[in-house]
């Protein structure tokens, strides 16, 4: 591959779903509480970060918390594969388009770098028909820093396709200033897509090289991504 684009899940392909209740109820089913949640924003950290973060809030010591994440991360990916039967992920404008014209081109890879545990990105992508996409990807589980997950999912982008691809040779795609600054970190492009909840100025501000409204404009997109 001479280039490779890494997409995030939530707010860039797809939108919806029951994450957010299925995390919620694993938070009481482990800790008995869901910490201050209406505090705590969500968006682009990682599924252990914002746990971590709910917890430390209320005063949970940090060896308990870690100690329990197996149990949580258990109880949230039964959870979520219960409940995405009734209320299953919405594909974003322009994604099935994108991802359909990139299948056909040989020299760009497609991979993941997302804030979702590995288990519960697979979920999603199934619940939303777009597994298939996907043989690459860099999770929540692999680090709970976004900015490393940029570096692990280069690594593995190089491990698997190409041992000399270069940082700039990759865009990191994604709905939140936090995926601009992980693409931005590893030397990255970046292209902001204003399909989450930030606004196209917002993901402007924060550094993008390229801000879209949303996935639809596929000849455009695909020429930068190839660029
Ligand atoms: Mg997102």
């Amino acid at each position: 591959m001479r280039r490779v684009a890494f997409f995030d899940i939530d707010g860039t392909l797809m939108t919806g779903g029951p994450a957010k209740n299925a995390f919620c109820g694993a938070m009481i089913d482990t800790f008995g509480t869901v910490g201050n949640v209406e505090e705590v924003s969500f968006g682009g950290k990682t599924d252990p970060q914002i746990a971590r973060e709910l917890l430390l809030g209320i005063g949970y010591k940090i060896n308990l918390i870690e100690e329990r994440f197996p149990s949580l991360w258990h109880s949230y990916t039964e959870r979520l594969a219960d409940e995405l039967t009734q209320c299953p992920m919405q594909v974003l404008p322009g994604v099935h388009d994108l991802l359909n014209v990139l299948k056909r081109v040989d020299d760009i890879g497609v991979g993941l770098l997302t804030g979702n545990i590995a288990r519960g990105a697979e979920l999603k992508l199934d619940s939303a028909g777009l597994r298939e996409h996907f043989t690459l990807g860099s999770y929540g589980s692999d680090h709970e820093e976004r900015d490393h997950l940029s570096r692990i999912a280069l690594q593995r982008a190089r491990d698997m396709w190409n041992p000399s691809l270069r940082p700039e040779h990759t865009v990191v795609i994604g709905d939140t200033p936090r995926d601009v600054l992980c693409g931005l970190a590893v030397g990255a492009r970046t292209l902001a897509v204003a399909t989450g909840s930030f606004t196209r100025s917002q993901l402007a501000e924060s550094g993008a090289n390229q801000v879209v409204i949303d996935l639809t404009e596929t000849d455009k997109i695909v020429s930068y991504l190839a660029a």
